[in-house]
């Protein structure tokens, strides 16, 4: 058995835009552009990003509810990156995924009990009574009353219905779940709750977890081990500790100082981000970053992609940055000039 269970290598996802009265193909959206990440068993791995950075794209594409468009992704030591849909069959029963608004996952003419039980149902598991059975057993174990599995959706409350979501993921006892920005639907009060409990659940239940967010201060209580992702691409990676205490990109560096902090004695360099994400269909060359890093060296940061390199002597703490990891000394071609 493997250290890792999840192995992504090079991982690539395009999608076509279209335009023109012929909805002709006029360019291509680089939503994951060279992945490598790998998921230990048992573990929680923070994925945060802003909007558009390909968060979604690339868990969706871990649980194959997206195609990639080259690279591999190995799942407990099995290549599954082609997977065709009856081979997939075993592997769909392993992992899950839980999305940011339960109630468009949930069926609203379908009492929960029903809608929750459908994965067993789809995969043969049990009779009619043990799978009921089963049912409330999960819904006690999410924090509900047997009773929710005869009522509907629309009568339950936003944290309610992710804690439905969560029993909806985990009936059938998945090895791996993405959890794509399970809370940010909810309101702050009940945030912390369904984080607890989705912490809990992964503790009790040995889950390999990826938790999909765009906040850093909301991956940092679930976390072991947190990647930054930027414009398609992993910026930075690292365990949680390191990633809070010595974050290195210039990028982790501005979201962390985006996070307020409840005491105002404390001092704090905040570092505002200039501009906006720039376009996927014309991402900036090099470093995608550079047009928006108040360190970015002319002539190398702008033309030489950084590799994601060791950050120090600490092999566990990879940096994709030309001037922290210290690569743009290795170019054969010096910086031009300091900005
Ligand atoms: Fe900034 Fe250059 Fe590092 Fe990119 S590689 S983050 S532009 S210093």
């Amino acid at each position: 058995m493997t250290e890792n269970l999840i192995e992504v290598s090079d991982l690539v996802k395009q999608f076509p835009v279209k335009g023109g009265v012929l909805q002709r193909q006029v360019a291509t959206v680089d939503a994951v552009d060279g992945v490598n990440l790998q998921i230990r068993r048992g573990e929680a791995v923070g994925l945060v990003g802003e909007s558009g950075c390909g968060k979604t794209t690339l868990g969706r594409m871990l649980v194959r509810l997206l195609e990639p468009t080259s690279g591999t992704i190995t799942f407990d030591g099995a290549d599954i990156t082609h997977l065709k849909q009856k081979r997939l069959k075993p592997f769909r029963r392993r992992v899950q995924i839980i999305f940011q608004d339960p109630y468009s996952s949930l069926d609203p003419r379908t009492q929960v009990g029903e809608s929750i039980s459908e994965g067993l149902k789809l995969h043969g598991v049990g009779n009619r009574k043990e799978r009921r059975e089963r049912v409330n057993s999960m819904l006690e174990l999410v924090g509900l009353d047997s009773n929710a599995a005869n009522r509907y959706p629309h009568e339950f409350s936003g944290g309610q219905r992710q804690r439905i979501g969560l029993a909806r993921a985990l009936i059938l006892g998945p090895d791996f779940v993405v959890a794509d920005e399970p809370v940010s639907a909810l309101d702050v009060s009940v945030q912390a709750q369904v984080l607890n409990l989705l912490k809990e659940l992964q503790k009790e239940l040995n889950l390999t977890l990826l938790f999909i967010a765009h906040n850093l201060a909301v991956v940092e209580h679930i976390s072991d081990r947190v990647a930054v992702m930027y414009l398609g691409r992993v910026v930075e990676i690292t365990d949680r500790e390191t990633l809070y205490r010595n974050p290195t990109h210039p990028y982790t560096q501005a979201l962390l100082s985006a996070i307020p902090i409840p005491d105002p004695d404390r001092p704090r360099n905040r570092e505002i981000l200039q501009g906006d994400v720039p376009s996927p269909i014309n991402p900036p060359p090099g470093c995608h970053f550079h047009p928006r890093c108040s360190i970015a060296e002319a002539g190398v940061c702008d033309i030489d992609v950084p590799a994601l390199l060791p950050v120090g002597d600490n092999p566990d703490h990879l940096a994709a940055c030309h001037v922290r990891t210290g690569s743009h000394q290795h170019l054969d071609r010096p910086a031009v000039r300091p900005r």
